[in-house]
């Protein structure tokens, strides 16, 4: 089973993304973890990759893929995987079509979790993310048992620095110029679904669940 996650930054992606993975026991693959994780441990890539995102804008696609591609052919793949914020460029859907088109494959499902922007604010501020197990949490939504502590590991929790609110409007808008174009992909391609993200993350859950069974 192979899923791609759409839907605005802090639409909740992640969020389902993981409780996906659990309950299918496939794995979870964030580009955006992945820049994160080579930022920490200051990778050439992560270097590139940081000033970009700190703008709030997309990495570019040629340092993007081939670390996909690569990711993708790993052993844990075999059964399928969930992508969380791969693709977001209309040339990243079509890279990624054609590499699994090369392995007579496909992607089974791509689902928009539906937020309008009024909610985002709220969501992006709200959010802390574990930065050594890359758990999250909201401060009001989903908080953690102890405030600022990771519930999985006992780790501090950090605010993202594109999270604050100076960034949050311009990934809005790039957003919606360079990745809501992939819903009428996937329409096109006959395997786009829509949930609506504003209720609770249970609710939501439960709506993406009865469309992969
Ligand atoms: P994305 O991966 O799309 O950027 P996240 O999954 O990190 O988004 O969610 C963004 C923020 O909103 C997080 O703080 C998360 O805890 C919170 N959140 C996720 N889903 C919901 C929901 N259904 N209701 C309220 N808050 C949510
Ligand atoms: P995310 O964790 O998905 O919100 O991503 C955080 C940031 O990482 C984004 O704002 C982009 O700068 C970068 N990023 C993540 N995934 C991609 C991608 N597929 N293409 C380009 N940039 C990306």
């Amino acid at each position: 089973m192979k899923i791609v996650m759409l839907g605005a930054p802090g639409a909740g992606k992640g969020t389902q993304a993981r409780m996906i993975s659990e309950e299918f026991g496939i794995p979870q693959i964030s580009t955006g973890d992945i820049f994160r994780a080579n930022i920490r441990n200051q990778t050439e890539l992560g270097k590139k990759a940081k000033s970009y995102m700190d703008q709030g804008l997309l990495v570019p696609d040629e340092l993007t893929l081939d670390l996909v591609v690569d990711r993708l052919a790993k052993d844990d793949c075999a059964k399928g995987y969930i992508l969380d914020g791969f693709p977001r460029t209309i040339p990243q859907a079509e890279a990624l079509t054609r590499a699994l088109c090369e392995q007579n494959s496909k992607i089974d499902y791509a689902i928009d979790v539906e937020v309008p922007d009024e909610n985002i604010v709220q969501r992006m501020s709200g959010r802390r993310a574990c930065p050594v197990c890359g758990a999250t949490y909201h401060i009001h939504f989903n908080p953690p048992v102890q405030e600022g502590i990771c519930d999985e590991c006992g780790a501090q929790l950090i605010q993202r620095e594109d999270d604050k609110a100076e960034t949050v409007q311009k990934r809005l808008d790039v957003y919606h110029a360079q990745t809501q174009p992939l819903i009428a992909y996937y329409k096109e391609q006959g395997c786009m679904y829509s949930v609506d993200g504003t209720r609770t993350m249970e609710d939501v859950f439960n709506d993406i669940h009865k469309i992969l069974k």
